[in-house]
């Protein structure tokens, strides 16, 4: 058991002290990822934390937060220690084989949301490595009429993804199958969208500890420049452009520095129209693309 964290510790005490056991470690958000994993191992909400802080922690509680603490301090992201994440403002459970949901992606949600701004307007989606799910439950929960299918080659993220969408109330317009980009698609479908794997192999190494030891290499890898699952999406979509309805788009995840590579990739597959969109922090994020009409 990790030193001090005993069973008598009240809560306040024991999260104070784990504020300060994690900041000795260096860790930078010490004072978020302790109340994150406080709340977590006493199965407390913010309320009953504020409320009822002078209650002891226990033998149960002491031993579930000093385990937290110890995989914390061993370099285990809080969400990975949670099994859970938000993103959207909604809660998804995570597993082996889905990334940790980051707050770019939300920049996919927002520009593929743009181009169908009605809420009601019944569409079709695809989510291709769906993984925890996130990007299709978004799109799902701010679009009522919407159904979604979320493809993965992982087993494991699809029964994620399928229990996400169930627990964010859009079980019911979601179909969760194994596959591998668009091979075995039937469209046509108004949104295409995806988060492929697009870090270079060589630059894997350099990745902070955090992403590259706990979060799936295959959701990361994107082969030697990056740029492999791009060019399977965009080669099936310029051999099969009826996947997408009249007004249809695809609309993908990149890294902050793909657009130029995006661009030419999907210039000299003949793509009518490409634009690039920034995340919150001003990098460029989020390609939008829509496949030439000739040969309708
Ligand atoms: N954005 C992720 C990272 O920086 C990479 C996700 C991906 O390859 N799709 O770690």
């Amino acid at each position: 058991m990790i030193s001090g964290l005993t069973p008598t510790l009240s809560r306040e005490a024991a999260l104070r002290l784990l504020v300060r056991m994690l900041e000795q470690a260096g860790l930078p958000n010490a004072r978020a990822d302790a109340r994150f994993l406080a709340l977590h191992a006493l199965a407390l909400t913010p309320l009953d934390l504020t409320l009822r802080g002078r209650e002891p922690i226990g033998e149960a509680g002491a031993h579930r937060l000093g385990r937290a603490a110890e995989r914390r301090l061993a370099g285990e992201p809080v969400a990975r220690i949670l099994g859970a994440w938000e993103f959207w403002g909604l809660p998804f459970s995570l597993g082996p084989e889905t990334l940790v949901p980051r707050p770019d992606t939300e920049s996919v949600v927002e520009t593929a949301l743009r181009l169908f701004p009605e809420r009601d307007r019944p569409l079709r989606l695809v989510d291709l490595g769906t993984g925890s799910g996130c990007i299709l439950v978004a799109l799902l929960h701010e679009r009522l009429r919407a159904f979604g299918l979320g493809l993965d080659r992982a087993e494991g993220a699809l029964r994620v993804a399928r229990a996400n969408a169930e627990r964010n109330g859009v079980g019911a317009r979601a179909a969760f199958l194994r596959g591998s980009w668009l091979d075995a698609l039937v469209g046509p479908f108004d949104l295409i969208v995806s988060n492929p794997p697009y870090i270079a192999a060589p630059v894997i190494a350099t990745l902070d500890t955090e992403v590259r030891e706990h979060d799936p290499m295959a959701a990361l890898d994107g082969g030697p420049d990056g740029l492999d699952a791009y060019r399977a999406i965009l080669l099936g979509i310029a051999r099969r452009p009826d996947l997408l309805s009249p007004g249809g788009a695809l609309v993908l995840e990149i890294g902050y520095d793909q657009a130029a590579a995006l661009t030419a990739l999907a210039g000299a597959m003949g793509f009518a129209e490409v634009s690039i969109g920034r995340d919150l922090a001003g990098n460029d994020r989020v390609v939008t693309l829509r496949p030439s009409l000739q040969g309708r």
